[in-house]
């Protein structure tokens, strides 16, 4: 039976955090094994917020595929390519901007939220708006049956499904409403215990080596209250806790959940149980990097190769769009 396809993209726009690690990189590894996916780098998405700095996006983009291989992203079982390289996303999203309402995109609840998010960037842009415009192309044009979204991003993807129907109802039936399929993200917060973020400064990176990940683990916010050693600790309002879940066996977690409660263990203690087993669990994924990092012309077939693939994909889907506008 054909497997049913899965479509994500991701922002170079920087270096690739913990957070996307558990967030998202690893539930990509684990749909490898069910669904035909493709995953791209999203360099164009990323203008709409970085157009000043947009050299940071040529910078980001090849080690974040390398990234995405060292964390064991296949490139022969997953479809990994360049947003840009695949210029058909261009005109899907010109053809499809023709038949979106201006007010799906104005009244999208989350358009206000990532303004204030970024703040710190004019992003009163044409582009900027047209966001989910160009995310529905990307994954319109790939017939994507399904995307991997946190709550958070349902109202985007209901904006793609929208303008799916809206062009089939128009001109006829091409593109098949993508479902989403919900995914947990992991509730890891930055060093200074607000949201992970570049912008915020507040990251651990999965290139870190391992004195910096040690300087900023002992940099990190745990319970506010626990003013010395001897106080008891509440492991459910300390930024650090929620690390242990992903990287400490769940009896050596609950024995810390119990000991921070009556004091039996302090927070520097705590800190190095978890320095090291951040550094043990990145350790595979850093040795791979490093290999990928010297073997850069591999990284480039593996990217050119999966542009190719995913531009006969497009192709086809542009002839039977361009056919139903009467194009
Ligand atoms: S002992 Fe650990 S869990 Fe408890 S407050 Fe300190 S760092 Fe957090």
């Amino acid at each position: 039976m054909k497997k049913k396809r899965v479509l994500s993209g991701m922002r170079p726009t920087g270096k690739t955090h913990l957070g996307h690690l558990h967030g998202i990189l690893e539930n990509w590894r684990e749909l490898q094994d069910t669904y035909e996916c493709f995953y791209f780098a999203a360099d164009w998405h990323a203008l709409t917020s970085e157009y000043k700095n947009s050299a940071v996006i040529k910078e980001s983009l090849t080690e974040m595929i390398i990234d995405w291989l060292s964390v064991g992203l296949d490139p022969q079982r997953s479809t990994l390519f360049v947003q840009s390289w695949v210029k058909e996303h261009a005109e899907l999203h010109l053809l499809l901007s023709m038949i979106t309402p201006l007010g799906w995109l104005e009244r999208n609840p989350t358009y206000k939220e990532q303004q204030e998010e970024l703040a710190d960037k004019d992003v009163g842009t044409y582009g900027f708006l047209g966001y989910p415009v160009l995310q529905a192309a990307d994954i319109l044009m790939y017939k994507g049956n399904y995307v991997p979204v946190g709550k958070d991003q349902l109202p985007h993807l209901e904006i793609t499904r929208e303008i799916a129907r809206r062009f089939n109802y128009l001109y006829r039936e091409v593109f098949p409403p993508p479902e989403a399929l919900l995914t947990e993200v992991p509730n890891l917060g930055g060093i200074d215990g607000r949201k992970m973020s570049k912008s915020y400064n507040n990251a651990i990176f999965i290139s870190d080596p391992a004195d910096v990940i040690a300087a900023k683990i002992e940099q990190m916010v745990t319970d506010p209250q626990r003013g010395y050693r001897k106080d008891p600790g509440d492991p459910d309002v300390c930024s650090l806790f929620p690390y242990h879940r992903i990287y400490t066996e769940s009896e050596v977690v609950d024995e810390i959940d119990r000991e921070c409660r009556r004091a039996a263990i302090g927070c520097k203690d705590c800190k190095k149980k978890l320095l090291e087993r951040v550094v043990e669990y990145l350790a595979p994924i850093q040795e791979k990097r490093e290999y990928y990092l010297t073997h850069l012309e591999e990284v480039e077939e593996i990217i050119q190769e999966g542009t190719g693939r995913a531009q006969e994909v497009a192709r086809h889907v542009m002839a039977e769009v361009r056919e139903a506008m009467w194009l």
